[in-house]
């Protein structure tokens, strides 16, 4: 028997990888199959970013790059979010990574370890968890409630720390639950930590040019006596449709870079070369088609909500980012995976129980809204058929 290390023992999964498969399966035996599983944009890569990487290809950047990005797009990225949230930044503490999962991998490896905790979000996306119980950290929730727009609450949160708090995980606006936390709490989270100078944060703002309703987000990058302990998480695949081109990048304080650096020299090199052009060209070119996907999620958003409030059982609450709807199924009776998984096998409709993102997430399902609305009201009829006409098992 081949023995491995215990982490590997305690790894977990993101579900809706299964279900896009089982989704996929079905769909190649013949059924007619309608996806809100996965969180990734309908939309295809806007053309003129494509034309940047085959062009990258054509123009010979075939080689590795720097260990964390090419020096354009590190710049890129430092200006892009001077752009946007008017926060200065080194492009020298910039890191592009393959893909948003890498800073949260990196980060919760370079704090996590048997006795000390790590605070993560729950309901939240299910990677945190799990690397945290790859580490042999302690993974401790942070509630995420429907009853508080599904916002995380600052007294809550600084409530769990402990001298063996090593980091805390945020995520706003958040999967699976659509929630955008407001500012001030945000400045209440802030103000606390003052007294926790030791802890680090990971703000995971994959989905931060996402929030509706004339909103702004809170970039944690705002707040200037957490600078030296956060790390941004962000990255393309989700603001420019490129879930498959694995760009992702991070923020890091000065103490923390040389780790990042190494860790990637060590892993992954580089990320690949024309992949980081077609970034480049993604920030520094035309946004239309950014503001024309999130203005036709808004609406959709409308949608879902609307038609998820109709069925029998239901209530959803009204998302306030990211392109996700969280409605609360307690009143149909039905345990969430198990409603999830019969609407697949029955119905043809792919969604995601609460529990696959924490134990906060029973009494929820997960509908990923990036589809179009004609497969969203396709997927909720057939919601309500299967619940008018099924008892809950
Ligand atoms: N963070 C959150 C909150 C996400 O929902 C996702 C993807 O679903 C990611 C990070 C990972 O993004 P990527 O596909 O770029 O690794």
């Amino acid at each position: 028997m081949l023995q491995t290390i215990a982490g590997f023992d305690r790894i977990g999964e993101e579900n809706a990888f299964a279900v896009l498969a089982r989704a996929a399966d079905l769909a190649a035996q013949g059924r007619d199959i309608v996806s809100l599983g996965i969180g990734q944009p309908d939309f295809p890569t806007p053309p003129h970013i494509v034309e940047a990487a085959i062009k990258a290809l054509r123009d010979g950047h075939h080689g590795y790059t720097p260990a964390t990005g090419i020096a354009p797009l590190r710049e890129a990225v430092a200006t892009d979010l001077n752009k946007r949230y008017g926060v200065d930044v080194s492009p020298g503490l910039v890191a592009v990574v393959p893909g948003g999962k890498i800073t949260m991998f990196a980060s919760i490896l370079m704090f996590g370890e048997p006795g000390v905790d790590i605070l993560y979000p729950d309901p939240g996306f299910p990677i945190y968890r799990s690397m945290i119980e790859f580490t042999g950290a302690n993974p401790i929730p942070i509630p995420v409630r429907e009853e508080n727009g599904f916002a995380f609450s600052a007294e809550e949160t600084l409530s769990l720390v402990t001298p063996k708090t090593r980091l805390i995980i945020l995520n706003s606006p958040a999967n699976p639950t659509g929630g955008v936390t407001p500012k001030s709490e945000v400045d209440k989270f802030v103000a606390g930590m003052e007294k926790h100078p030791n802890v680090a944060i990971m703000s995971d703002e994959i989905y931060d040019q996402m929030v509706y309703d004339g909103e702004k987000h809170v970039c944690l990058l705002t707040y200037p006596s957490i600078r030296d302990r956060l790390i941004l998480l962000n990255g393309w695949s989700k603001t420019y449709a490129m879930t498959g081109w694995r760009m992702g990048y991070s923020i890091w304080p000065q103490s923390l870079y040389e780790n990042i650096r190494k860790l990637a020299v060590n892993a992954w090199s580089c990320v690949n070369a024309p992949s980081q052009y077609a970034a480049l060209a993604a920030l520094t070119g035309p946004q239309d088609a950014v503001h024309h996907m999130v203005a036709e999620f808004d609406k959709r958003r409308k949608v879902v909500v609307t038609e998820l409030n109709k069925l029998p059982g239901i209530s959803c609450a009204t998302p306030k980012g990211a392109f996700y709807a969280f409605p609360n199924i307690k009143n149909t009776g039905w345990k969430a995976k198990k409603l999830a998984s019969s609407l697949l096998e029955e119905s043809g409709v792919a969604i995601i129980g609460g529990p696959d993102f924490g134990i906060l997430g029973e009494g929820y399902v997960r509908l990923s809204y990036a589809n179009s609305t004609e497969n969203i009201l396709k997927a909720i009829d057939r919601m309500g058929e299967f619940l008018s006409s099924r008892k809950a098992a």
